[in-house]
């Protein structure tokens, strides 16, 4: 059973919209390397389309109807956006979810020293991460300083093209006998991913006179002093812009598609859903996937359910049976990136039950590992009602598995939700390089996920 081809099935005016989308897409990436930038981005995207801040309309005793728009932002690292539909929400609503944080390297809470004349920032990587793909690129600093008078202090070093970058060395290959030799997981190690962020002393200052002018400089720039580091949270990133990829431009190189692709895809169908739906509609933009989904702004917290509550509460429907009725009766697609069948890697896929960059979103049934541990097993009626809608719809997909059989795995934020009885499928853009510094899309697919998500909100009853 082959699927076809996206490329093959779009004229001119769907190439021209094609472009349009990755511009767009490329654009709120740039923007958004961290999962606080990624709320800003959506939070401006969502007011500009006429979307309310929820603890607005709570504030000011207000109530919602149907054609309703608001956002609900958690913490500033996880966001939800709701369309309220003209059908009560008991009877179910339809929700898409990804997530917007992605692998890197967060600073130690004591992070600065200096050794041997240079200035470093110590790091603890954060997610799945090939330690050796991380050293001697470009990196830039993203994320905020929060200080005890109260003020957020927002910093981004490296990404303007006047911008100093900072970096991380690896040994020269004069000197790599023993490195050579080592496995590649331990080749650079956790505690290696050392930042360099510096190299000329401060003036007439003894004492670790590299590190003082840092703090100098810091203190000059951001107001901020050694001691801030402890409630700093600073994400160290690859530098620079994503890029077209491809003599035919068919694909973008980029940082953290995983999940930002899904991510936009999400909030690029939400704004263009410009009618009343019949369902209430809801985007899910999770933090802290790769991580477990952990912490209170990951999946497993209660926010998702809470802010269920208050629009239910808002709409004048809320008690807490009918809470748990629309919660079962949901709809949703778990939006998260999948394997991309890679020929230079093909020994550890299964070609007939794979991704292929250009064939359209990927619907993924199960993830997990082993005889499918820890995975969301979508039910196959669920599945059916999917294909006619992605049919309907003119949607191009295909449907694949993480890699063959016990070669490895992986999952999503799909079994979390899972857990309230609502159906759930894994749906996605196909990745090369999924967490590398620079992963790598089709353009294609980043239409059909637009297209699927936008179809799936107002489709879906
Ligand atoms: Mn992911
Ligand atoms: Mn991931």
């Amino acid at each position: 059973m082959e699927r076809t081809v996206a490329w093959n099935t779009y004229n001119k005016t769907d190439l021209r919209k094609l472009e349009a989308v990755a511009k767009e897409y490329r654009a709120f990436l740039d923007a958004g390397k961290t999962e606080r930038e990624c709320v800003v981005g959506a939070i401006e995207r969502a007011k500009a389309a006429g979307y309310r801040d929820l603890k607005d309309v709570i504030k000011e005793n207000g109530k919602l109807k149907a054609g309703d728009r608001v956002y609900a932002d958690c913490m500033g690292k996880a966001i939800m956006l709701f369309i309220v539909g003209k059908q009560p929400m008991e009877k179910g609503f339809n929700i898409i979810g990804a997530h917007i944080d992605s692998p890197r390297m967060d600073l130690k809470q004591n992070p600065l020293y200096e050794d041997s004349g240079l200035a470093y920032l110590d790091t603890h990587y954060y997610g799945g991460i090939k330690k050796y793909q991380w050293v001697t690129i470009p990196l830039a600093l993203h994320g905020v300083v929060a200080k005890k008078d109260g003020t957020l202090v927002s910093v981004v070093i490296g990404e303007d093209e006047n911008d100093p970058v900072v970096g991380i060395s690896d040994l020269l290959i004069h000197l790599s006998a023993d490195q050579l030799q080592k496995k590649a997981a331990v080749a650079i190690e956790g505690e290696d991913l050392n930042v360099i962020i510096g190299g000329m002393p401060l003036k007439d200052e003894e004492k670790e006179p590299v590190k003082a002018n840092m703090l100098k400089l810091l203190k000059e720039k951001y107001g901020i002093e050694e001691e801030d580091f402890l409630s700093a949270e600073i994400e160290v990133v690859p530098a620079g812009k994503s890029r077209e990829l491809g003599l035919d431009r068919s694909m973008i190189i980029g940082y953290g598609h995983d999940d930002r692709v899904c991510a936009f895809a999400q909030i690029k169908a939400m704004l263009d859903v410009k009618t009343t739906p019949e369902a209430t509609c809801c985007c899910i933009l999770a933090d802290k996937e790769e991580i477990g989904s952990v912490g209170a702004t990951g999946m497993h917290a209660r926010y998702f359910e809470n802010t269920v509550a208050e629009i239910m509460n808002l709409t004048g429907e809320y008690t807490e049976l009918k809470l748990r009725r629309a919660l079962t009766n949901a709809h949703m697609l778990s939006c998260d990136v999948s394997a991309g069948f890679d020929p230079n890697f093909a020994g550890v896929f299964e070609k007939k039950n794979s991704a292929f960059l250009g064939k359209g979103v990927c619907f993924n049934k199960y993830t997990g590992a082993r005889g499918k541990s820890g995975s969301n097993d979508a039910n196959a009626e669920y599945m059916a009602k999917l294909r006619k809608w992605m049919d309907d719809a003119k949607v191009r997909y295909q449907t694949a598995e993480l890699g063959k059989v016990d070669a490895g795995g992986g999952g999503t934020i799909a079994y979390i939700c899972a857990e309230y009885g609502m159906e759930v499928i894994d749906s996605g853009v196909a990745v090369l390089s999924m967490h590398a510094p620079w992963e790598i899309i089709s353009k294609a697919d980043l239409y059909e996920a637009f297209k699927a998500y936008r179809a799936f909100l107002v489709k879906a009853e």
